[in-house]
């Protein structure tokens, strides 16, 4: 590779991360993240590549039709080539973004750009074939929806569709005082550009119509997300605790153990088993097991870190390893900090275990207590493979329940 490529891409590279998605190292949460954004992008790509076929094809009807109906005499050169150049530019910037859809979708406001610019387009192509007179206004409400589908935010899709309407308001006040030259449609009465109550009406009905748009598409994307969104959850979580499930928990083990050996960085899991929970169900009955599931399962969740974004996520992944089984993933956390004392204000997996502890020992159920023995690992110290990672947090588990039950123990 030539050295100015290499320094392109390493500047590319230092943009990405001033402005990108994630600073630091991505998450396996932010990936995933960036690849639905990119498949989207790839979406929006292919459909403006049909809008921008289909345009041409009725270019071709249309000037076919008015050639040789005798119509065609009216239009001007200039206005062919204004609109043809308009179209080479939409067939460049699309190229681009088809080439460069991975790089370019760790951006923050890519698809804000590639909308904007779309809008741009369409008003172009609605001043290049008569303005105020234009039947291209129409494109506007096709943006409006590929802004629905494009941008997370229900406001982002009403900003858009506020856009379109202005920027159509500008063309038709500058070309009704003529501070850019009116175009003329054949078939069409030119004075009409100059008819104020004409263009007023046509502004009004066009900013309606894509507003409307705006309004409906965002509802309806939010319904269809939320949906999505409520789908997967349902497939990552245990319905009774709402913890993750197993299949997450190997998941993201997986994707954990990636990361932190490609960035040297080290992170824990913890193993817990409540002690004596059979007597606890045969004492209460199993319905009062299910109520005593569900306190630990909020003892962890008041627990692990959440990012302060909205919606939160988790940072620890808290999971329902099986029955009365669970594990917790730490990111980014070690065995142990080095500093001694108070367990509650360490950031270490020993501390969040001791922790744990603690607060399932003062869980109260109705009166009724219970107690977890935990084991703990660490990655790459005590395995650097799924397998050897939970056989590892497991023989801890092992000895702390050994040892007495209601205690911590570490692996080996
Ligand atoms: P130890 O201290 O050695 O862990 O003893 P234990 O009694 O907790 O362990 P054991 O594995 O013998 O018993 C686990 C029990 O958990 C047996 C099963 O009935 C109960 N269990 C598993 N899943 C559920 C559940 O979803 N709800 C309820 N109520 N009980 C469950
Ligand atoms: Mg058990
Ligand atoms: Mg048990």
């Amino acid at each position: 590779m030539p050295a100015e490529r290499i320094e392109m891409m390493v500047w590319f590279k230092s943009l990405i991360k001033r402005f990108g998605v994630y600073r630091g190292d991505p998450t396996s949460h932010e990936l995933e993240m960036l690849g639905e954004s990119q498949i989207r992008m790839q979406l929006v790509v292919k459909t403006r590549w049909m809008l921008l076929t289909l345009l041409t094809l009725y270019g071709m009807y249309a000037g076919g039709f008015m050639y040789f109906s005798g119509n065609a005499a009216d239009l001007q050169l200039s206005q062919m080539l204004a609109l043809g150049g308009a179209m080479v530019a939409v067939v460049a910037y699309n190229l681009f973004y088809h080439r460069y859809v991975q790089e370019l979708s760790h951006f923050v406001l890519i698809n804000h750009l590639q909308i904007l610019l779309d809008i741009l387009f369409v008003t172009i192509l609605i001043h290049y074939s008569g303005g105020a007179l234009s039947w291209f206004w129409a494109v506007y409400l096709v943006i409006t929806l590929e802004a629905s589908f494009l941008l997370e935010r229900r406001g982002d899709v009403w900003f858009i569709g506020a856009v379109g309407g202005l920027i159509y308001g500008a063309v038709l006040t500058a070309e009704f005082y003529s501070i850019i030259p009116p175009i003329c449609m054949p078939l069409i009465d030119p004075s009409l550009q100059h008819n104020f109550v004409y263009v007023m009406l046509r502004w009004f009905w066009v900013s309606l119509m894509n507003g409307t748009m705006a309004i409906i598409s965002a509802y309806l994307m939010a319904i269809i997300r939320k949906r999505e969104n409520d789908l997967k959850l349902m497939v990552i979580k245990d319905q009774m605790t709402k913890l993750y499930n197993r299949g997450y928990f190997f998941k993201t083990l997986n994707s954990e153990i990636q990361r932190s050996l490609r960035y040297n960085h080290v992170f824990s899991v913890i193993f817990l088993d409540l002690d004596n929970f059979k007597k606890f169900n045969d004492t209460y009955g199993h319905l009062e097991g299910d109520r005593l599931l569900k306190g630990v399962a909020q003892v962890f969740r008041d627990n692990i870190r959440r990012s302060e974004t909205e919606p939160p996520y988790d940072v620890d992944v808290p999971c329902r390893y099986g029955g009365e089984e669970f594990a917790i993933i730490l990111p980014e956390t070690p065995l142990e900090s080095g500093l001694d004392g108070d367990s509650s204000l360490s950031i270490d997996a020993l501390g969040f275990a001791e922790r744990i502890r603690k607060d399932v020992e003062l869980l109260d159920i109705d009166g009724r207590k219970a107690t977890v023995s935990i084991g703990v690992a660490t990655f790459p110290q005590h395995g650097t493979t799924p397998d050897a990672l939970v056989k590892a947090a497991d023989d801890a588990l092992y000895r702390a329940k050994n040892g007495g039950k209601n205690r911590v123990e570490l692996a080996q």
